[in-house]
């Protein structure tokens, strides 16, 4: 290897900084060239390249979001993209590229690979915790606090009207903020895609949590969750129970931004440089991870195609220590 690129795709994540920053170190320390890519795929088809040197990314391990800019490149999406960003990458002599991103950028790294034989590698940067292959993705840690305090201050004022609260966090696909963060702040109740609820499920709480004397309650909701939208849940609650006094809260973009936490940024710096040192070693077409404090490698295919499983255990303990 002589000379990777490195660029963010997807949803940009806290810690994104801190991979580029391992990246591009570890690359130089090697003498190997390294580009940075900017917009994502965008900028590889564009050839919208620069040349990074130790330098150019100091004082960004501290800083939220990607310093290269992130985006959903659908030209990307096409061959006649893809044929492009080889082009260029043949132009500056470009022989890998590594990845920061979910699964949906991992799925065009590896198509790219297929068709022009550029090494890829991928690197987890997203906040959902949703890839296989590594215990924590990059962000998920940071959004997680994140969420964490906001749901701690949604609390205070909840407790002081005897309010119910429905919070919606990120997590389209994946429950894993909102069950951490549920259990962190000693949710009422946490309904994420990956379990079935009804309503009745959801009403039988709020009963019990009556009976044994609560006076307020927080619901937390993954934004993918399959009762209907949060408005929805809290518009049936009230129905079942015209007293209560119900506010509905949605996080939002917060949960992305922000100083990357400690976690990110080490495991961040583990990941890049594990990134370079498995293409030094001949990788292709892996996802680098940490998986029990150890950098491992997984298929591209198995990281995109599998899925990590919420702790079902954990979900048990979030019922028993709500009342
Ligand atoms: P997040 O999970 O945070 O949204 P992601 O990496 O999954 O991140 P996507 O928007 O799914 O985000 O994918 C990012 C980009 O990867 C797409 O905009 C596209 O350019 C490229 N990509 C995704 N799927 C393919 C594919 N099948 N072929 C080629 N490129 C793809």
């Amino acid at each position: 290897i002589k000379s990777i690129a490195v660029l963010t795709s997807g949803g940009d994540a806290p810690g994104m900084n801190a991979a580029l920053r391992a990246v591009v170190r570890t690359a130089n320390h090697f003498n190997i060239d390294c580009y940075g890519i900017r917009e994502g795929y965008n900028g590889l088809i564009a050839g919208d390249v620069t040349k990074m040197g130790p330098r150019s990314v100091k004082n960004i391990i501290n800083q939220g979001g990607t310093i290269l800019k992130s985006a959903r490149s659908k030209e990307f999406m096409t061959y006649e993209g893809r044929k492009k960003a080889f082009e260029q990458c043949q132009k500056l002599g470009i022989d890998a590229l590594v990845c920061i991103g979910g699964d949906g950028s991992f799925t065009g790294a590896k198509v790219f690979n297929e068709e022009f034989g550029i090494k890829v590698i991928g690197v987890p940067g997203t906040i959902d915790n949703d890839i296989f292959g590594t215990d924590n993705t990059i962000g998920y840690d940071t959004a997680l606090n994140t969420a964490m305090d906001a749901i701690d201050k949604i609390r205070d004022t909840a407790t002081s009207h005897n309010r119910v609260f429905f919070v919606e966090v990120m997590g389209r696909d994946a429950g894993f903020i909102a069950l951490n963060s549920g259990i962190a702040t000693g949710a009422l109740d946490i309904l994420i895609p990956e379990r079935k609820d009804s309503m009745d499920d959801l009403f039988s709480t709020f009963r019990m949590a009556e009976k044994v004397g609560k006076s307020s309650s927080i619901v937390v909701v993954a934004e993918g969750e399959v009762l209907g939208s949060i408005y929805d849940l809290a518009k049936a609650t009230k129905e079942e129970f015209p007293n209560y006094d119900i506010r509905v809260t949605i996080l939002g973009h917060i949960q992305r931004g922000g100083s990357p936490s400690c976690a990110d940024r080490v495991l961040a710096s583990n990941l890049g440089y594990g990134a370079v040192i498995g293409l030094m070693e001949g990788k292709n077409k892996v996802m680098v991870g940490m998986q029990s404090n150890k950098i491992t490698y997984t298929p591209i295919e198995e990281a995109i195609k599998k899925h990590n499983e919420i702790d079902k255990n954990l979900l048990q303990i979030a019922e028993i220590l709500a009342m």
